[in-house]
């Protein structure tokens, strides 16, 4: 096995978006590297040209930024091992095929797709596993070579050496060990040249001197076919590492049926990555200590392989969302801003990027962040502050038994007079001082008096804080519209419109 600095590789194919179990299997390989100081490789498997697309790379590429995923050596940053993208490594994959046919570990095979189909059929009618039988293996390189250059199709397999068992270590799950003669000698070629999926990943994990290969296990029965060439390289077999697959709720893979499941997916609805990515480290390992919420770099430190469990971990969006609400509350202001003003550019309540706009948002943060799931919910959480209709309000049931109690439509009243006469409210003090002359001119006081006031306000009967609601209304009726935000109606105007139209409703 491999001594020295560890390398490893994440290897997604490029066919779509970065899914959240692919998505974790980077994450295993990055705290793995970068816990023990190795190098992480980032290879593009693209050798199916129907289904691999530039978009999907760029985009798993930006997902893995987005997570904080950083990689050594890759298709856009290139190192010593290159080309990463496995559609430019076409010509050493042929060279090797010739290197192993060469050595006799390889060799030409004519049989037809059509024999080989019958031969499949009639394994499968009399209830047998299908192996090629090695039919061609027989076949001398001179009589190959005429047959190949009168124009006869081939693919070049390889001829699996004559033993009892495959073993390889596998860090979570220990040895395992398999019978050798269920392996048929598989393609390494197939006849237009192209490189067999098993084939490319042995030579690239060869030539990018891979250590440790951290995958799904999905991948688990390509793994002695792979040691088996790794071997006929001279090359030493790497550390394995095969993690369960992530699960939805119901313990089946988790997939569409269970909602969201690429990065993209969760990156659009307002998770944080540090949030997504302490998340995903969470499944199927445990950073010890009692401790969950930590940052990516003292996740590395503790991390390793063999604390891996191997049973598979089931996707719980419940936690996801308590360690999203974390990362929020803790994110600096103008941070949230930026990542929540394609929500509110949504909504129409930003319109242009303008640093008195954007300020005042990362002020209005403190009444969201604590209090939402997701970023995408902030803008709704502060909608309050852009919209103020008092006949909408009015219809609302919870706003109809806040106005029913006693004495509530004479706060309301009151309050308007006070605030026609009242500069905005522009702090917590001058809210409560007006607060007070409400009470004074009504008698009510507590619930009676800041439900109304409420309500007549914020058109809501429940929210942030009053003392951070109102001021934070009133500084933003005195924004010019140059601060590019919706036009937000102050306090005065509001519990005006509201008291009117109370008085012009039928009474509760
Ligand atoms: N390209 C494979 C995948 O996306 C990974 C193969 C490997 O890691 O060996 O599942």
């Amino acid at each position: 096995m491999a001594e020295g600095p560890i390398r490893v590789r994440f290897a997604p194919s490029p066919t779509g978006q970065l899914h959240v179990g692919n998505a974790r299997t980077a994450l295993f390989n990055w705290l793995y590297a970068r816990g023990r100081g190795g190098t992480f490789v980032l290879r593009i498997e693209d050798t199916d040209r129907e289904r691999s697309t530039a978009a999907s790379e760029a985009s798993i590429l930006e997902d893995l930024r987005w997570l904080g995923l950083s990689w050594d050596e890759g298709p856009d940053a290139g190192g010593p091992h290159g080309p990463y993208r496995q559609s430019e490594r076409f010509a050493l994959y042929r060279q090797q095929a010739a290197q192993l046919l060469a050595a006799g570990q390889a060799y030409y095979c004519f049989c037809s797709p059509e024999r080989l189909d019958t031969e499949r059929k009639k394994a499968l009618a009399a209830g047998r596993p299908y192996r090629y039988p090695g039919t061609c293996r027989r076949i001398g390189p001179e009589e190959a070579a005429r047959r190949r250059e009168a124009g006869e199709p081939a693919v070049v397999r390889f001829r699996v050496p004559n033993r009892p068992m495959v073993r390889f270590v596998d860090l979570v799950r220990g040895e395992l060990a398999f019978a050798t003669e269920v392996i048929g000698d598989p393609v390494l070629l197939r006849s237009d040249d192209t490189p067999a999926y098993n084939f490319a990943v042995v030579v690239d994990d060869v030539s990018m001197r891979i250590t440790d290969v951290v995958r799904g296990e999905d991948h688990i029965s390509n793994t002695p076919r792979q040691v088996l060439l790794y071997e006929a390289f001279g090359y030493p077999v790497p550390r394995f590492a095969h993690l369960a697959l992530v699960l939805g709720p119901d313990h089946t893979p988790l997939s569409k049926r269970h909602g969201a499941t690429s990065v993209r997916e969760f990156r659009d609805r307002g998770y944080l990555p540090e949030a997504l990515v302490n998340y995903l480290a969470l499944l199927g390992w445990s950073p010890g200590g009692g401790e969950e919420l930590l940052p990516l770099d003292e996740l590395a430190r503790r991390f390793s392989l063999e604390a891996v469990g191997h049973s598979a971990g089931v996707f719980d969006p419940e936690k996801l969302a308590w360690i999203n609400r974390h990362y929020m509350k803790t994110a600096d202001p103008s941070r949230l801003v930026r990542d929540t003003a394609r929500y509110f550019r949504a909504r129409g309540f930003l319109r242009a990027a303008d640093p008195a706009g954007l300020a005042y948002l990362g002020d209005a943060m403190t009444m969201a962040a604590g209090s939402v799931d997701r970023l995408e919910e902030i803008p709704d959480r502060l909608r309050f502050l852009f919209e103020h209709d008092a006949a909408s309000a009015l219809a609302r049931p919870d706003v109809r038994e806040v106005l029913g109690g006693p004495g509530a439509r004479d706060v309301v009243s009151a309050l308007a007079a006070e605030l026609a006469e009242t500069p905005r409210l522009a702090d917590r003090e001058a809210f409560r001082a007006a607060a007070a002359r409400v009470r004074a001119r009504t008698g009510a006081r507590g619930r009676a008096l800041f439900h109304p006031i409420r309500v007549a306000l914020t058109g809501e009967a429940g929210g942030p804080e009053l003392d951070l609601a109102v001021p934070a209304i009133d500084r933003g009726a005195e924004l010019p519209p140059s601060a590019g935000l919706a036009p937000i109606p102050g306090c005065r105007e509001r519990a005006a419109a509201f008291s009117r139209a109370l008085q012009d409703a039928v009474p509760s």
